[in-house]
């Protein structure tokens, strides 16, 4: 469904998109790099307002998010389009297809919010980026926030300052894709640039959104020992040593066919690089080694939050304290 767009101005007879750092110049009947915004009539136009191509219940530890109400459900709501071409998308059959061809469900903030509370907690944007989706989620999670449900973004962090102060108002976390270090792998794997996107997680985090941040491992791509002792250290300057993160397997997809899946040895190697550089709260995913995805207190070493699969159980906490030495947890329950 259609409706006018937010964060745009008239530039030369055409129109500048202001929502993220691409920041599109659109004539007359031309869509943005995402796909999904349209000048129509010297106006820009959201095309995915309330069109949603998924709307299920998940577990919050899916997005993931390990210290942001473990165990709870999340109504979890999707479109089409992303602001990034990644050839390594795992939902590149939403993020790379024009909403004409996809078979869109309208589902209005209201009825969004109202089917949210009846089996969840919360509500996320995910699947596909929501950044290029704002119209919508905002006035979904403002919707949401009255009810006192949760929200959260998956999202590339891939976003301007104006749209983020202003979603931050209504969103509880996020979950920020932090795909390499390098500028280069954004330009040439991404169609981005790296230096928004931290922007980004430290904006999130000064306005009170909880992070947490994905570094997903493609063999050869952002592997190199020397790159993740960077992100690690950024982490540790900009964000704390606190910070989650969570460190995924790589599985071929998309236009990254003839790559290999991310050897365990290799994520071993990036939590063991974390660790020595002071990171406390680091998780490993998308494989099925238990151990890397449970919580333990960073002061005493008790098991806080053990989880199986997509299940957290708090076992070690009272309230955000470990219930062993009463350290305070950096965990939003
Ligand atoms: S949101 Fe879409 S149209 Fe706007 S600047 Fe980003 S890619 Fe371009």
């Amino acid at each position: 469904m259609e409706k006018e767009a937010k964060f745009w101005k008239g530039e030369d007879r055409k129109i500048r998109c202001l929502l993220c750092p691409h920041r599109c110049l659109l004539a007359e009947g031309q869509r943005g790099l995402c796909g999904v915004r349209e000048n129509k009539g010297g106006k820009l136009y959201t095309l995915i307002y309330a069109s949603c191509s998924s709307a299920y219940p998940d577990p919050i530890e899916k997005k993931p998010l390990f210290h942001f109400y473990p165990g709870s459900v999340v109504f979890s709501l999707g479109t089409v389009g992303c602001n990034f071409k990644c050839l390594h998308c795992q939902n590149y059959t939403i993020s790379q297809v024009k909403p004409e061809n996809y078979p869109l469900a309208e589902i209005l903030p209201e009825e969004a919010v109202e089917r949210a509370k009846k089996c969840c907690e919360g509500i996320a944007f995910t699947y596909n980026e929501p950044t290029i989706w704002f119209e919508y989620a905002y006035d979904v999670a403002r919707e949401a926030k009255k009810k006192g449900l949760y929200t959260v973004f998956v999202t590339n962090g891939y976003i301007n300052e104006e749209p983020l102060n202003e979603i931050s108002r209504y969103l509880d976390a996020a979950n920020i894709d932090v795909k390499s270090m390098s500028n280069e792998f954004y330009k040439h794997i991404c169609k981005g640039s790296v230096e928004p996107v931290l922007e980004a997680c430290k904006m999130y985090k000064k306005r009170g959104v909880h992070i947490e941040l994905t570094y997903l491992v493609i063999p050869t791509k952002n592997d190199d020992a020397e790159e993740i002792k960077n992100f690690c250290r950024w982490v540790i300057e900009e964000l704390g040593e606190m910070q989650p993160i969570h460190f995924t397997a790589f599985y071929p997809q998309y236009k990254m066919l003839s790559l290999p899946p991310t050897p365990f040895k290799k994520l071993m190697e990036a939590y063991a690089i974390a660790k020595k550089e002071g990171l406390y709260y680091v998780y490993l995913g998308n494989v099925a080694h238990g151990d890397y995805e449970n919580t333990y207190c960073h002061n005493c070493g008790k098991l806080l939050i053990e989880r199986y699969g997509f299940s957290a159980k708090i076992v070690g906490l009272d309230g955000r304290k470990c219930s062993k030495c009463g350290e305070e947890i950096p965990v939003v329950i």
